[in-house]
Formats: structure tokens, sequence, C-alpha cells
């Protein structure tokens, strides 16, 4: 059976295709339903989604890049409960010590911007997860890690709603052992056909439950065995006691006295002959 959160990232890809727009430059627009007109229904799906890749995970805050990670990030904090924040870019800065600052080429406008996050924002109990709208050749999403590591924030994972996996940059952060999570992958795009990435072996949250569930199974299953096995074992051992030791009642049970009983009074067995 089909999990909810797989209906829901099938409608997204079924968005793409029908609304994403192939521009020069292996750019797709999304920009009816993602990252300039916002379907706050599918974006909340979405959101549902990157809680159960991450339920798991102990994350204290949502960290994104401006400006079209941020609308993607709230709906999703939403269902961590965690507030989000958000690196801010900016041409030229004036580094003043509170600031966490890394270099950032950006994909669409081809600038180098300073990305800087305020050092109240972002400490080393955090536990963070990076969400971003696209992954292309990782730039964003390395000097979101290159802030975190700089934090002393523990790095959870980053999810990323379409991943274009043409180009590098998952394949480079998943290398460094970075949990990626991506719900659409788009493994080729001309301007008149887009293939999507079918993932057989994804982790899912349910399959945890699963397992989880039959090593629970297998453990009842070897213990009542066990009991039940040493219950018996104890029986016979304080039944055979009982039969030797004891003087009155039980002795018909005693080995001994049911032989010489049977050497007294031989069986007499239908059809036997001595
Ligand atoms: P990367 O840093 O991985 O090369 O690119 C990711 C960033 O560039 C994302 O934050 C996203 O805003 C932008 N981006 C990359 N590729 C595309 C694309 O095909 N379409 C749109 N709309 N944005 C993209």
């Amino acid at each position: 059976m089909k999990r909810k959160g797989d209906i829901a990232m099938q409608l997204l890809k079924e968005r793409i295709l029908k609304d994403g727009v192939v521009k020069p430059g292996n750019i797709l627009k999304v920009d009816s339903f993602l990252n300039h007109q916002m379907d706050i229904e599918l974006i909340n799906e979405i959101g549902k989604e990157f809680k159960a890749r991450f339920s798991d995970c102990p994350i204290t805050k949502i960290l994104t890049i401006e400006a079209s990670g941020i609308g993607i990030a709230c709906i999703a904090a939403q269902y961590f409960h965690v507030p989000v924040v958000f690196a801010k870019k900016s041409q030229s800065v004036n580094l003043d010590g509170e600031m966490y600052c890394t270099k950032i080429e950006s994909f669409t406008h081809k600038k180098v911007y300073d990305v800087i996050i305020s050092k109240k924002f972002l400490s080393p109990e955090d536990h963070v997860l990076l969400i971003d709208d696209f992954l292309a050749n990782g730039c964003a999403l390395l000097g979101l890690i290159d802030i975190v590591k700089k934090s002393g924030a523990t790095l959870e994972g980053a999810g990323i709603v379409i991943e274009k996996g043409f180009q590098h940059g998952g394949q480079q952060i998943r290398d460094m052992g970075v949990r990626l999570e991506s719900l659409a992958i788009i493994d080729s795009m001309t301007d008149d056909s887009l293939t999507f990435r079918v993932l057989i072996f994804r982790r899912q949250n349910t399959s945890n439950h699963q397992t989880i569930t039959g090593i629970f199974i297998l453990l009842t299953y070897f213990h009542f065995t066990y009991v039940f096995s040493f219950y018996f074992r104890f029986m016979l051992f304080h039944c055979s006691a009982a039969c030797y030791c004891s003087p009155g009642f039980l002795r018909p049970l005693q080995p001994e006295f049911l032989l010489c009983s049977l050497q007294a009074h031989p069986l007499e067995l239908p059809g036997s002959f001595s």
C-alpha cells in the first residue's frame, strides 16, 4: 500500500511536469507553485514529508537561505515546532565578530555573495536541518554546512524539494556523509521532456516501524520459548524429585515401584501371549 507521503510526492512530480518550464542554462522554473507564487497546500505536504523523513532526528533549528528557501522552511518548521533561521545574502559585509560568514555562488545569478548569520541564533547545542527549494551544484548547501560547522552545531541533514541529479551537488554532499533527502530528483531535462529518478530503497519511517515490530515479535517469541522450556524442565525435575522423596501417596509413581509392580502383575495386553 502506498504511503500518504508517497502520494503527495507523486503530486509534486506531476506538478513539476505540468507547470515546470525548462529555461536555458539548466534552469527549471517552478515559480507558479514553489518559489514566486506558492501553492501552500502542496508546500504543506512537502513540510509534512520532511518531518516524516527526519522524525528520528532531534532537530532544534531549521536553517535555510534567502529568499526562496524561507517559505518552505517556515511551513516545515510548524511540524518540527522549531524556529527557522535564514542566512542573509549581502555583497559586502562588515565583519564585527558577531556573525558567522561564508561565501556562496548563486546558481541563478552567477554572483558570489557573502552570506551571514548572527551568532545569537546558532550555537553548539543546536541540531540543524537545512532546507532549500533546489539543489544544483551544491554551493548553497555547502555554504550552509560551513556555517553550521563554524557554529559547532550538529548537522542532522538536508531536505531539498527538487534536486537536479544531473548536476554534481547531490553526489558531492552525499559523499561527505550528509543525510540528504530530496523529494524529487530530476535525472534529465530538456525543453520537452523530464525524467525523475525512481528510488527503490528509500529510508522510510513506516519500514522502521515495521522492523521494530518484527524484532519485538521475534524477541517475544524467543522469550516465551525460553521461559516455557525452562518452566517445563523445572516442573519435570521437581515432579521426579517429589516422587523419589515422598514416602506416601506419590510412591506409586516411583520407577522402582512401577517396575516391581510390573514384575508382580505383568501387563496383560490384548493379543499378547506368554
Ligand atoms: P546550488 O547552490 O546547489 O548550485 O543551487 C541551489 C540554489 O540555486 C537554490 O537555492 C535555488 O534557489 C537556485 N537554483 C538552482 N537551480 C535552480 C533551478 O533550476 N531553478 C530555480 N528556480 N532555482 C534554482
